[in-house]
Parts: structure tokens; sequence; C-alpha cells
């Protein structure tokens, strides 16, 4: 392997708002995409009410097909940043262009960036030029080598700010919609000494998976989880199946308590 060495042994630490990076869990939750004003206020609210402390809303979303819904973009943004005034939430939204990189997203406190655009390399140089964190997503057809070279176009930008996810890998195995690989966790904290988190969501695409998937990701040493949380899933415009309603998320963090406390 050809890494470069400035990714060994960091331990470095920041905060994002009171939250200390690489060592409070990281519980970011949210919807898939942000639909409307009422539906992502309604959300923020039970993510907190169960305890999750960093809101995700999909703005710009990456889709498979040009005709699925692309996300409110812009419209979305807009209501990201009001419900960030109301609740003061650090909030997570994914770019897929270099061009969205503007003050429009001064209020943002994470950028993502996504599966699909692990390989974009104008747009991983773009996010290591500012200074705020970058979840970096492992590309469903990425390995280890290849998702380390995309952390170091970021990080030899100068942005030390990276929370790495593992979010499964396409393999022969089709009854989950991608094969949640654990063992990235242990690796790419060995690796690169950077926090690693975990979701459980897109990995599996199956909500009576998650929970147990989470747990796994806890012991396996995850920084964190990534999970995706609508007020009504069937009738959500991405992701329907695999997004859990509030009652879900409240019963998923209430059984994640104790495995946090226990590993952590
Ligand atoms: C997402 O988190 O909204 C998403 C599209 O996930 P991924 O890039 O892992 O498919
Ligand atoms: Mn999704």
């Amino acid at each position: 392997m050809t890494r470069n060495k400035i990714l060994q042994n960091k331990e470095e630490t920041y905060y994002i708002n009171d939250i200390k990076v690489g060592h409070d869990f990281l519980l970011i939750a949210g919807p898939c995409s942000i639909e409307g004003y009422a539906m992502a206020s309604e959300t923020i609210q039970a993510i907190i009410d169960s305890g999750a402390t960093i809101f995700r809303g999909g703005s710009f979303k990456p889709r498979t097909s040009p005709y699925s819904f692309q996300g409110l973009q812009q419209e979305a943004l807009e209501i990201l940043k009001r419900i960030k005034q109301e609740t003061k939430i650090p909030i997570v939204t994914e770019i897929l262009d270099p061009r969205q990189i503007n003050s429009n997203l001064d209020f943002v406190d994470i950028i993502q960036i996504g599966s699909r655009s692990m390989h974009n390399f104008p747009l991983l140089k773009e996010v290591g030029m500012i200074d705020k964190p970058v979840i970096l997503k492992r590309g469903f057809q990425a390995t280890i080598e290849e998702w380390v070279h995309s952390t170091e176009y970021i990080y030899k930008e100068g942005n030390e700010k990276i929370i790495l996810c593992e979010r499964g890998i396409r393999t022969f195995e089709t009854y989950t919609r991608n094969t949640l690989d654990l063992s990235a966790v242990p690796i790419m904290k060995q690796l690169t000494g950077l926090p690693v988190i975990v979701d459980p969501t897109h990995a599996t695409g199956k909500k009576n998976l998650i929970l147990a998937m989470c747990k796994a990701a806890i012991a396996a040493g995850a920084d964190g989880l990534m999970v995706e949380v609508h007020p009504n899933p069937p009738q959500a415009l991405s992701d329907p199946d695999q997004q859990m309603n509030f009652e879900e998320f409240a019963f998923l963090m209430k059984e994640l308590k104790p495995v946090i406390k226990f590993f952590r």
C-alpha cells in the first residue's frame, strides 16, 4: 500500500458545537431527503428527543436514475438553515459538485461526500481546502486502499477534519442492499487514525437489520452511527424501505444506549 505517512496515528481532536469528535460517540440521524420545512422540523425534534446529537438531511441527492427525485437542492438548504437557527443542532448535508461550495453552505456544520462521489477527485480537493468537517463515505465498489487514497485527496489540501463512513459495499449477495464491511472500521482506524462511523441504513437497505448492525458497529469500535429517520417512511421521496419512523428510532436509541456505554 502506498499510502502517505501523514495519515498514520492521527489523534487530534476538534469540536462540532460541544461534541468532541473522535471521543464523543456521534449519533447522526435524519431523513434521506429534506422534503419540506414541516417534515424536517418534525424529524429534528423527534431525533433530539430520542438522543441523537447531529441532524442529517439530503439537499442534493445522488440518485442512480436521473428520473428519480433529485432533492429540493437550494430550497432544502434554506429549510436546513432555518431549522438550524431554531434548534442549534449541527447539520450534515451532502454536496455533489465543487460549485456547490459557496456561502450557501456557511451554516452547514459537516459536509457529506457520498459513496458515488468518493472517486470525484476535484470535489475531494475542493472540500480539502475548506475549514469544515467532512464525512467521506466509502465508495460502494471501493477497496480499502482506494478509500484511503480518497481520504488523502482531502487531507493533502489541508483539511484534517475527516470522518470516514462505512456504508456497505457491493458483493454477490443481493438479500441486503449492500454488504456491511465491519472489518473496515478497525482497519480504517488503524490506517488513518481518523474517526470511523457506520451507516447501517444504506448498508442493509432493511429496517429490521439496523439494530443488530448498529450494535455490531459499536462493538467493532465505530465512533458513531448515521441512520435515516422519516416521519412517514412509506411516503418518502427517496429510500422509503429503509428509513425508520420516529417510534422505531426511539426504540433503536433506547436499545443502543447501554451498548454505547459498555463499549466507549
Ligand atoms: C445518503 O447518505 O444520503 C446516501 C445517498 O448514502 P450513500 O452515498 O452511502 O449511498
Ligand atoms: Mn438515503
